[in-house]
């Protein structure tokens, strides 16, 4: 589904993402873990073309992202840091709006789908500046499924919500997982075993780990020490 070959991407002389390659395929659910700084947001922004990298290629389903921007672009849905919306609207207006920028035909249909999924019938005619944070998740989660994608590419869906509201949004993710090849960062090394069944880990901006999550406790429990176990929590 997504190739990601040797990506490189340079600020001036800092390199953010230093030659890193991985795989996604549907079904999967792919944490994507390192601490602040390490490259998370810059990666998916190349990813979602909405950064251009200096070296490498990415495909989704064979096609290089470049070659058919459009295409892709309508096979992705993604969910920014900080889940910029556009705060004097309500969620619904918001909805009607990313489905106009992306050509959905039967956009009433789509909005009501995701409203129904997301749960937010109740907040749904009431300007998203009001919403607490666990709801204005949700409307980001709203707008990146609202094509349906294939590619689900959420950055840190789980940041900053309450418990209950976490595992609200683990559950979606398994759930949409089914259908979809999914990549979520997070800085939460527990989310890892519960939600994802691979686990890549950068730190300036090189790949430091990829596996499963059991193949990454066995690693921090056994082989790597204090300095690992922080990287990773
Ligand atoms: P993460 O999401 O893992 O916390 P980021 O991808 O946001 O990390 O940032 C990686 C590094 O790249 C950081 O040192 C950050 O300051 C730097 N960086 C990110 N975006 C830019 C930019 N537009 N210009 C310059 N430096 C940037
Ligand atoms: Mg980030």
């Amino acid at each position: 589904m997504l190739e990601v070959k040797e990506i490189s991407k340079n600020f001036g002389e800092f390199k953010a993402i230093d030659q890193l390659s991985f795989n996604v395929k549907i079904g999967d659910v792919m944490g994507f873990l390192g601490p602040n700084g390490a490259g998370k947001t810059t990666s998916m922004r190349v990813i979602t073309g909405y950064l251009n990298s200096d070296h490498g290629s990415i495909k989704i389903n064979n096609k290089d992202i470049n070659v058919d921007p459009i295409y892709t672009k309508s096979t992705i849905g993604y969910l920014p840091e900080g889940v910029p919306l556009y705060l004097d609207f309500s969620p619904y207006l918001y909805l009607d709006y990313v489905c106009q920028v992306r050509e959905i035909k039967n956009s009433k249909n789509a909005i009501k789908k995701v409203i129904s999924d997301l749960q937010l019938e109740d907040v749904k005619d009431v300007p998203i500046e009001t919403l607490s944070k666990g709801f204005k998740r949700r409307v980001g989660i709203a707008q990146a499924l609202i094509h349906n994608p294939k590619l689900l590419i959420l950055d840190e869906p789980t940041d900053g919500l309450d418990p209950l509201q976490k595992f609200e949004v683990r559950k979606l993710i398994k759930k949409l997982s089914k259908t979809k090849a999914i990549i979520i960062s997070t800085h939460i090394l527990d989310e890892v075993p519960e939600v994802c069944n691979k686990c890549l880990i950068i730190n300036n901006g090189q790949k430091i780990f990829e596996g499963t999550p059991n193949q990454l406790k066995k690693k921090i429990g056994k082989t790597l020490d204090e300095k690992f176990r922080k990287l990773v929590s």
